[in-house]
């Protein structure tokens, strides 16, 4: 299998290219050149997550024997934490899909820790003597996400860089509570400073950037579908529906490749904030970037979502698209109801993201299909928007918890390239 830019096909990288280059040298997103196609029989006999991600994944790996060997290892490091799948009380045919119980309490855990287990078994085959340094530029989820997954893996190194007071506290204290092979730089600037400090160092040295868009992350990202989508098929002989809070589109493109692989996986609804440039797409089949709105769901504050190009090229025709693909938007307001009544309604506090996707199964119609909501966060982690909300507490996940505990190191740098190297002594 070989991997082309979603600009160009006529020049193919290997897997291991792919991953290590994160974006196409023409700038485009990594796609395969053609899709392999499972039978559902191939999954007959696997029914927990990492066996069911081996299976799903070893197509994709063909023609790279050290990563083909080490995939089932490589999947047991990544899914080391439960994504239950839970009905939802007094509504028969909604669920909802957690994917928040990994370190930093948000479905990013999963591609993360792909990547950074599938850079650590490259150093190891490869035989490298130098350090392999990964970069990324944060505004919230991502950055803690990276640094939980690389944190304390052998011959990598983690610089992490974010716009300096204009995260949460506690969203700081993931990025800088780590230590060890990971380093935080407080840019004195904003996201955007970061984005750009962050490009112009992977021109200027051979790091590895772990932005979202990196087939290391989007794959794995496919193996929650599957698991999923078989269970309920095994259930019922029918493929459920899939309600997804979107902002890149980076988890719903993993659910999109996950169907076109053959997957039970019926309707896949974006469920996206106040930014609406997709939304638009689908009615208007044209797309047009448009500046990023901020709202309560911050980590999917996205006007020009780059996975957009992965999505057109999996679908040459908006009838097509139209057709599996459905998105809503939900406002601030509406997402600030959705919270306030969660508990009752869908039987757990819901963050803000998640509520994009409960609102927008309001506005489905009730029939016999089933739908599963995909949480793609702790309702802990944005406790400032949602404890007002619900008028209580909101209990801190373990892992969050020793985290949180731990003492904070970052450097402070000017949002020049010049800075970040004179802070690392280069
Ligand atoms: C990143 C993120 C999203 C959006 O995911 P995309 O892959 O960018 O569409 C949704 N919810 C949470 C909590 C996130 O961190």
């Amino acid at each position: 299998m070989r991997w082309v830019s979603t600009r160009d096909s006529s020049r193919s990288l290997s897997i291991r290219e792919a991953l290590k280059s994160g974006i196409a040298p023409d700038g485009g997103l990594f796609v395969p050149d053609r899709f392999p196609s499972l039978s559902l029989r191939d999954f007959d006999s696997v029914s927990e997550l990492p066996d069911v991600a081996s299976v799903l994944l070893t197509p994709f790996f063909v023609g790279d024997p050290d990563l083909s060997r080490e995939l089932p290892q490589i999947c047991k490091n990544a899914l080391n934490f439960p994504i239950p799948l839970r009905p939802v009380p007094g509504r028969d045919r909604d669920f909802i899909l957690e994917l928040y119980h990994g370190p930093t309490s948000a479905f990013k855990d999963v591609g993360a820790r792909f990547l950074a287990a599938c850079m650590e078994t490259l150093i190891r085959v490869e035989k490298r003597t130098s350090p392999l340094s990964v970069i990324v530029a944060t505004s919230g989820d991502t950055g803690g996400a990276v640094a939980g997954a690389f944190y304390g893996r052998s011959g990598i190194d983690v610089k992490i860089l974010f716009p300096k007071g204009r995260i949460s506290p506690r969203q700081e204290k993931q990025l800088c509570a780590w230590g060890g092979n990971v380093q935080a730089f407080a840019v004195e600037g904003a996201f955007d400073d970061c984005q750009r400090i962050v490009k112009q160092a992977l021109l200027a040295r051979p790091w590895l950037s772990a932005n979202s868009i990196n087939l290391g992350r989007i794959l794995p990202q496919m193996i929650y579908y599957a698991w999923a989508g078989l269970a309920r098929f095994r259930e019922t002989g029918t493929a459920p529906n899939f309600i997804i809070p979107s902002g890149n589109l980076g988890n719903s493109v993993a659910a999109l490749w996950a169907k076109k692989l053959g997957l039970p996986i019926g309707v896949v609804h974006l469920a996206h904030n106040a930014n609406h440039a997709v939304v638009d797409f689908l009615r208007t089949g044209v797309f047009r970037p448009e500046t990023t709105i901020p709202t309560l769901a911050n980590a999917m504050d996205v006007g020009a979502p780059s996975n957009i190009e992965r999505m057109q090229s999996l679908y040459p025709s908006i009838d097509d698209l139209r057709r599996d693909v459905h998105a809503t938007c939900a406002s601030d307001a509406e997402i600030e109801s959705i919270i306030r009544t969660s508990e009752r309604e869908w039987g757990q506090v819901l963050c803000p993201h998640t509520a994009t996707a409960a609102y927008a199964r309001r506005l489905i119609p009730e029939d016999q299909r089933e739908w599963i909501l995909v949480a793609t966060a702790s309702p802990a982690k944005f406790e400032t928007i949602v404890e007002p909300l619900v008028g209580h507490e909101i209990e801190l996940p373990e892992a969050l918890k020793h985290l949180l505990n731990q003492p904070s190191q970052s450097q402070t740098i000017a949002p020049q390239l010049s800075a970040l190297f004179s802070a690392l002594g280069e």
